[in-house]
């Protein structure tokens, strides 16, 4: 299940939903990649310095359009490259989700997620970054073998370089009666779902680092919140906790473990164990925060996964397949922060303009 769109100040935002698109910034973008003047794409450049004319070289192709694509496509593109950026949600990534965010270099502490992401989708659309909503099928060898064909619905391009910045999502709840009752009461997204909990009494299982932020949004509409923290919830989780304090109608439980969600046709309660002890909890909604599973398995022929799932790299964030990168929450060992993968994003970029010798080499990873 993939959570809902919500609306913030009578805008649009995309919230990680079904549909593509959806953002506030798709129409300006739209506009900016208007076909031009012989009806055509602007095709993508060559990308080594001083080549971005030569319009029948292939460029970069860079599949997500959250805080690691967007800033690698606007370091690539001010360098003179031609990229193109595709989502199949809209752009801003997961950051569109955060009530307030930390710790991101030139954002101020408390910014909404929405205008942070939204600073970084206006920098693409002036870059001149041509953006695509859709969602890649496949990544595939072209026939010419150092080049990469990237399919999205009726379209794609072959490029000689294509980053993988396609970022993670909620993992599935996988105790007894998650499948049964997933979308009659289990949330993966307690920014976008919240409201449809309005004055019910919910838990929110607190896993990463960002499940503080999501139990402040979901405490917006329902009626009481239980946050439970699982035994091996980042331990960064804890600096974010003073923020559910004063909350009325929260709660937070410490060593929480989810054993089975209980319910006929809705959910209606958890089976925990807290510190060990089996219990039973009633409860209306269940908001998972957990953890989140990278979004890899379009490249999993081609390149080597670490046992998280997660692309692995090395240091210039070359996989295994030459020509292909990953980048943010993507790659193995990322940290789960937009500050890394804006870092990762113009780090890749600049290598890429420097004309980062591996980029047409096999190279041994892991
Ligand atoms: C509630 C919350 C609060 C947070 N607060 C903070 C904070 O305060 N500070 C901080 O540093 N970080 C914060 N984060 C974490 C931050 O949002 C993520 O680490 C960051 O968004 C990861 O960026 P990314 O570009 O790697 O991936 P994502 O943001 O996940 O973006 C990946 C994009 O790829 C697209 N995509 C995936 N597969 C495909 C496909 N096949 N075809 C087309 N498109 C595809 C997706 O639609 C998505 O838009 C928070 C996260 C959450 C959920």
């Amino acid at each position: 299940m993939r959570p809902s769109t919500f609306l913030s100040a009578g805008v649009k935002i995309n919230c990680h939903t079904n549909e593509p698109g959806g953002t506030p910034f798709r129409e300006a973008v739209q506009k900016d990649n208007a076909p031009d003047d012989e009806g055509g794409r602007v095709p993508l450049g060559d990308p080594r310095p001083g080549r971005s004319n030569v319009s029948d070289m292939p460029g970069v192709v860079i599949v997500g359009g959250g805080p690691a694509g967007l800033t690698c496509a606007t370091t690539l593109a001010r360098a003179g490259v031609r990229v193109a950026v595709i989502d199949r949600e809209g752009l801003g990534g997961r950051l569109v989700n955060a009530d307030q965010v930390y710790d991101i270099p030139d954002v101020a502490s408390g910014t909404s997620g929405a205008e942070a992401a939204g600073r970084l989708a206006e920098a693409v659309v002036e870059a001149g970054v041509r953006v695509e909503f859709a969602e890649v099928e496949t990544i595939a060898r072209a026939k010419s073998e150092s080049m990469w064909t990237v399919a999205f619905g009726s379209e794609s391009i072959t490029a000689g370089t294509v980053v993988m910045a396609s970022g993670s999502r909620p993992t599935p709840l996988s105790v007894p009666g998650a499948d049964r009752l997933e979308g009659r009461g289990i949330s993966y997204c307690p920014a976008c779902d919240g409201p449809l909990f309005k004055g019910k009494d919910v838990v929110v299982l607190l896993g990463d680092e960002w499940g503080a932020d999501e139990t402040v949004q979901v405490a917006r509409s329902v009626r009481s919140v239980r946050a439970l923290i699982h035994p091996d919830a980042d331990p960064r989780l804890e600096r974010h906790l003073d923020r559910l304090a004063d909350l009325p109608g929260v709660s937070v439980e410490r060593d929480v473990v989810l054993r089975a969600v209980l319910g006929d046709s809705v959910v209606s309660g958890i089976s925990v164990a807290v510190r060990g002890e089996a219990q039973t909890m009633a409860t209306e909604g269940i908001f998972s925060s957990l953890r989140t599973t990278p979004n890899a398995e379009l490249v999993a022929d081609a390149v080597r996964l670490d046992k998280a799932g997660a692309i692995m790299v090395d240091e210039p964030f070359r996989t295994s397949a030459a020509g292909l990168f990953a980048i943010g929450e993507a790659r193995g060992g990322n940290a789960g922060t937009a500050a890394e993968a804006i870092a990762d994003g113009r780090a890749l970029a600049l290598q890429l303009t420097r004309g980062l010798p591996s980029a047409a080499g096999s190279v041994q990873v892991g």
